[in-house]
Parts: structure tokens; C-alpha cells; sequence
């Protein structure tokens, strides 16, 4: 069994941004994503501090570099199941895509 202080699932900007906050704060962060971010149809980023207008997939692959950095793993897959154990460890299963 792999242990991680947090495990994110999604990888759009709601949880890429949840992995460089405790990707900075050195904790070890496990990211399962799916790949079907909404936004992948749009032909940019609007009204995005510093990014107008950025095609969805280069800003996905400026946040992953950045991830790297910070030591976050980030796997193709998605989460079937979530559960909270006693110990308050969260036990998660992942299937393929
Ligand atoms: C066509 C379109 C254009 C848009 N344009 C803009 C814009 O220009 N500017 C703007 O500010 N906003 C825009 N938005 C809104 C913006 O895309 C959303 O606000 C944003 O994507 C929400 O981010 P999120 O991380 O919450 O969700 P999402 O982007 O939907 O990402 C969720 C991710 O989680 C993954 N996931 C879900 N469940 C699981 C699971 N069980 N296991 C593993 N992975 C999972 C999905 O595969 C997906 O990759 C647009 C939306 C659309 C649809």
C-alpha cells in the first residue's frame, strides 16, 4: 500500500492548483486524473491573470512542469472508490483509462 499525505482527484484547475499549494508546503501528493478537464473544447483561456487566451492544453502542460517541481505524481486513472478509515486514513481504488 502507497501512502500519501494527500491524494487530489481531478486534474483541473480546481485540483492542479490544490497540488502546487501542498506541492510548496513539501507535502506528498498523489493527483488522479481522468483527463476530461471542461474546458479542453474552448480554443482559449479568458480573463486568466497573465494566460489571456492560452489553449487549455498548454496551460495543463505549464502546470504540470510546474508540479514536477514540487515532487507531485500525478497518474492516469480514475477513482471508483473513496473510503475514510478509522486511522483517518482515506483507502482509495483506482481503475485504468
Ligand atoms: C467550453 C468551456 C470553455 C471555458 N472557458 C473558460 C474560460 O475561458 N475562462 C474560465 O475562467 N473558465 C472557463 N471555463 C470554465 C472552466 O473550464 C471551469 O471553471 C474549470 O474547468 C473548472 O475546473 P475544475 O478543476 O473544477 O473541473 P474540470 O476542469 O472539469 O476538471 C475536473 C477533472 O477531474 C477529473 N475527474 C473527475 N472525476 C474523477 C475521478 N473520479 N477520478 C479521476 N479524475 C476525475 C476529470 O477527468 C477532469 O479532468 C470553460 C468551460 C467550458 C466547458
Amino acid at each position: 500500500m502507497l501512502v500519501y499525505d494527500a491524494v487530489i482527484v481531478g486534474g483541473g484547475p480546481a485540483g492542479l492548483n490544490a497540488a502546487v499549494v501542498l506541492g510548496k508546503c513539501r507535502r506528498k501528493v498523489l493527483l488522479f486524473d481522468k483527463g476530461t478537464q471542461r474546458n479542453l473544447a474552448s480554443n482559449g483561456l479568458r480573463n486568466y491573470l497573465t494566460r489571456d487566451n492560452i489553449s487549455p492544453r498548454d496551460f495543463l502542460k505549464l502546470v504540470h512542469g510546474e508540479i514536477k517541481k514540487y515532487g507531485v505524481v500525478v497518474k492516469r486513472a480514475e477513482i471508483v472508490h473513496a473510503k475514510k478509515m478509522p486511522t483517518d486514513i482515506f483507502l482509495v481504488r483506482m481503475k485504468k483509462v
